[in-house]
């Protein structure tokens, strides 16, 4: 019998619960049994097949390093081939680089994405928008993306495939499992982003 899909949420700050109930909604749309389970200690990451990094506060969730071993469970299975969705936060967490300045020089990442973000990139005023933008890799004209003092991604690495962008802006990507996205796609109408990880995770079952 084949393996269920189980999508962990790192539940350790953030948008949690959203992030919950978008993939039961995609679980619901594809017509399939699967389990979504909140992940609070590192030994969880063991029985999880896929896992959602929510946005929130990086810092936050960069310290989780300091704590236990979640860093690097969490890294490992990345690293194994386990497909991984960053939000906002989670794409900052996910990130290689980030550009410093004297408040996060401590920050801890996973460097598992090959790109370079920058934290608060959008400007005060803009601290919070939303916006529409094409996703021709799922054949979207618009998707409605919700920018929450969000991060600019200055710079990929050339295995990094871009799935979206915000005039010139790229604001979402793909680095073979590992999936980023700029704005929070758990506080949009379709559960789009989802889906796609729900895919992913299958194709490795
Ligand atoms: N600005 C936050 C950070 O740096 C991210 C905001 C968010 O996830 N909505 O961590």
């Amino acid at each position: 019998m084949m393996k269920k899909v189980n999508i962990g949420i790192l539940g350790v700050q953030g948008d949690v619960e959203e992030h919950v109930a978008s993939i039961k909604s995609a679980f619901h749309e594809i017509t399939i049994d699967g389990i979504v389970s909140v992940i609070k200690y590192p030994e969880e990451i063991d029985s999880i097949n896929g896992l959602i990094i929510p946005g929130g506060e990086s810092t936050s969730i960069g310290k989780l390093s300091n704590v236990s071993d979640f860093h690097s469970s969490i890294k490992k299975k990345i690293t194994q081939g386990m497909p991984v969705l960053g939000t906002c936060a989670g794409l900052i967490f996910l990130s290689n680089q980030i550009v410093q300045n004297s408040s996060n020089t401590s920050q801890k990442l996973l460097g598992s994405l090959d790109i370079e973000t920058e934290r608060n990139a959008f400007g005060r005023q803009h601290e919070s928008f939303q916006s529409e933008f094409p996703i021709p890799k799922f054949g979207l004209d618009k998707f409605t993306g919700v920018f929450i003092r969000a991060p600019r991604i200055r710079s990929i690495g050339s295995n990094v495939e871009i799935l979206a962008k915000l005039n010139d802006e790229i604001v979402a990507v793909k680095q073979g499992n590992i999936i980023g996205t700029c704005f929070h796609p758990e506080l949009s109408n379709t559960v789009i982003f989802h889906k796609y990880l729900i895919e992913l995770v299958r194709e490795t079952l």
